[in-house]
């Protein structure tokens, strides 16, 4: 085996084609032979596969002359071949973990008034905890704050998950006027997400009384998709009672520099851009809401979509297509590039996702010689900045993460030794040998969250997630390098942001 690997991609923007170097992280403009010579280096060890190109030997040579050179020059096609990666040594772990946990998620309830027909945990999806008629307890809360102001810094953000949290609404009262108790000198903000069909006026006048409040409301877009899709269990549409909650919830904050309002729409297949249109023109219709309020939208995880619960014919998408066809693929991407390309900045739906994509490439490293060494994706470090706790008083690493191992609990705290062997070993383990020779290494967002069952890493669906990760990572190179050709100084805008 060599100690390098020729890892890259060729992609193309409406003018230009392009090749991005995985070892050094540069991106060079190229003629059609040139990209063709490239793609084959990357996709053939057979030097004779070059010959066969449907170009002259003249235009060949030429081209083939400029690559030699880029090899030689630029240090192109030389990644090293990676064995491991970059992790924190066991013996650190506990000192990272103990710098302070700056976010504790509270899983008030199982309970939910709706059964919204994409919701992992309705009873068809197995491999999920369906909803049941569990609550969290004092004592469980009461220990898990306790636990968390034992490690807290600065500031927490203490949040509330469900099910639906209102339905616990006691249980939250509670914790938070326990937290500012016992965590007098800390800096707390509240937050949690919500349905909206149950915020009354209880409700907003005690979230309206705190220091720092956002609420993150699940709206999927206007009465006949919401009624559709976010049902009550009795089969009926929740529009009108969510609507009432969140105008309840903009009167209440009104006036209020800390507390604000995020709203979520699930997008649910088939996809297409006219359908993200729709969403758009219902939120701008809002004219009510205050005109900084973030809109995202969001896709459901395909891999537990039920179809016949979401009344559409399965969508089988080929990997073909999916790697060609961006508006298929990716339309919230897609329309997310339209409107940069029609605002002035960059706001309004879609904005998060198109911006932590563009923003991992705007920000990914350059270097003159190949960079050895890489990060595990986009993994975090569990249990390090965020916790998640279920509501039987065991942590997990975060609420998108309720199907994984566990990684301590209330009474024991977290426990590191967990945290090493299931996710960094594990992680480290299944997923070297596709990373070490994948293009898109130092691109990928990948983490734990996409991947992981309640006994660990799922190899299968890790490399289903892989190749979605692999198309999506070229769309944002070539709508990236298309912003740069069209519209230079939105992309200077990038240098004002960080990653989250
Ligand atoms: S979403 Fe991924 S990176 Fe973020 S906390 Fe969860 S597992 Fe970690
Ligand atoms: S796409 Fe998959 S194989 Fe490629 S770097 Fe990301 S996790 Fe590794």
């Amino acid at each position: 085996m060599s100690d390098w690997e020729r890892l890259g991609t060729v992609f193309e923007t409406k003018n230009n084609k392009y090749f991005y170097d995985t070892g050094t992280g540069k991106v060079f403009l190229c003629d059609v032979v040139e990209s063709a010579i490239l793609e084959s280096l990357l996709t053939s060890s057979d030097p004779a596969a070059i010959a066969q190109l449907d170009f002259t030997d003249a235009e060949i040579e030429s081209a083939l002359n400029t690559v030699l050179a880029l090899v030689e020059q630029e240090k192109i096609l030389q990644a090293p071949s990676f064995q491991e990666f970059i992790t924190p040594k066991k013996s650190e772990l506990s000192d990272l973990i103990s710098a302070g946990i700056e976010q504790v998620i509270l899983e008030l309830t199982e309970k939910c008034n709706l059964r919204c027909k994409y919701c992992i945990y309705q009873d068809e999806n197995v491999g999920y905890r369906n909803f049941s008629k569990t609550d969290m307890d004092w004592e469980t809360a009461k220990k898990a704050l306790d636990y968390i102001s034992q490690n807290v810094g600065e500031n927490l953000a203490l949040t509330f998950y469900g099910g639906e949290p209102l339905i616990n609404f006691e249980l939250m009262k509670k914790c938070i006027e326990y937290s500012k108790v016992i965590m007098s000198d800390v800096n707390i903000s509240v937050s949690f997400t919500t349905n909206l069909t149950l915020v009354t006026d209880e409700v907003v006048e005690y979230l309206a009384s705190l220091d720092k409040c956002s609420v993150l409301c699940s709206l999927d877009g206007p009465k006949n998709i919401q009624d559709f899709y976010r049902v009550t269990v009795d089969g009926s549409g929740s529009f009108n009672r969510a609507i009432k909650g969140l105008r309840k919830l903009v009167e209440a904050f009104q006036d209020k520099p800390d507390h604000s309002l995020g709203i979520n729409a699930v997008v649910c297949p088939p996809y297409s851009m006219e359908k993200i249109d729709e969403l758009n023109d219902f939120f701008k219709s809002l004219d009510w809401l205050p005109p900084d309020t973030n809109i995202n939208c969001s896709y459901v995880d395909q891999g537990d979509i039920d179809w016949e619960q979401l009344g559409v014919p399965k969508q089988e998408i080929s990997l073909e297509e999916f790697n060609t066809n961006e508006e298929l693929a990716d339309p919230i991407g897609a329309w997310a590039l339209t409107a940069i390309d029609k605002d002035d900045e960059i706001k309004g739906m879609a904005q998060d996702i198109s911006q932590t994509k563009l923003l991992r490439i705007h920000n990914r490293v350059i270097t003159d010689e190949p960079t050895l060494g890489i990060h595990m994706n986009g993994c975090c470090i569990p249990g390090r900045r965020r916790l998640y706790v279920t509501t039987d008083g065991n942590f997990k690493v975060c609420e998108r993460m309720s199907n994984s191992p566990y990684i301590g609990d209330v009474e024991n705290g977290i426990d590191t030794e967990a945290v090493y062997r299931s996710y960094f070993e594990e992680y480290s383990n299944k997923s070297i040998k596709h990373c070490s020779n994948c293009w898109a290494v130092r691109l990928c967002g990948i983490c734990f969250a996409l991947c992981y069952q309640d006994d660990g890493l799922d190899e299968d669906k890790k490399v289903g997630t892989c190749n979605i990760e692999k198309a999506i990572t070229k769309f944002y190179l070539q709508r990236y390098h298309q912003l740069i050709e069209d519209t230079p100084e939105k992309v200077e805008y990038f240098n004002e942001l960080i990653i989250s």
